[in-house]
């Protein structure tokens, strides 16, 4: 993420880019849009996806697939994996290191040669942990 691509943006996308970097969240598009209109009023929900599109294809956030519905959007674009709320669905950022002889081995079951990873966790968030129903 250069600081020129970044001044290339055009003021709808300048101002989804903000609210997803403001975000640790990881919200959907529909939820990009409710923020965005907090301070852009009158923008178009086809803006705002289009937008999202773009940053996604310019490597500026990352579209993920964390089991609900709905695509997740993410302005962290370091490698990182996910813990999911089994109930609510919140998504945390985990950086929590694979050990290097699992990738060892999934090297030898796989006959890959292994160059990433990219794993999802799931449980209960501390809100519905604390929470008996
Ligand atoms: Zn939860
Ligand atoms: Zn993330």
């Amino acid at each position: 993420m250069t600081v020129e691509a970044d001044r290339r943006l055009t003021p709808q996308r300048r101002a989804v880019l903000d609210v997803l970097r403001g975000s640790t969240d990881h919200p959907t598009a529909q939820d990009v849009l409710d923020r965005v209109r907090r301070t852009a009023p009158g923008i178009g929900a086809a803006t705002v996806y289009r937008a999202l599109n773009m940053l996604v294809a310019s490597g500026q956030a990352l579209e993920l697939a964390l089991g609900d519905a709905a695509a997740r959007y993410d302005a962290n674009t370091a490698r990182h994996d996910h813990v999911v709320c089994t109930r609510c669905g919140a998504a945390a950022d985990v950086d929590a290191g694979l050990p290097p002889r699992l990738a060892n081995r999934v090297a030898e079951v796989s006959g890959f040669a292994v160059t990433g990873h990219d794993l999802k966790f799931t449980g209960l968030c501390p809100a519905c942990k604390s929470d008996p129903l």
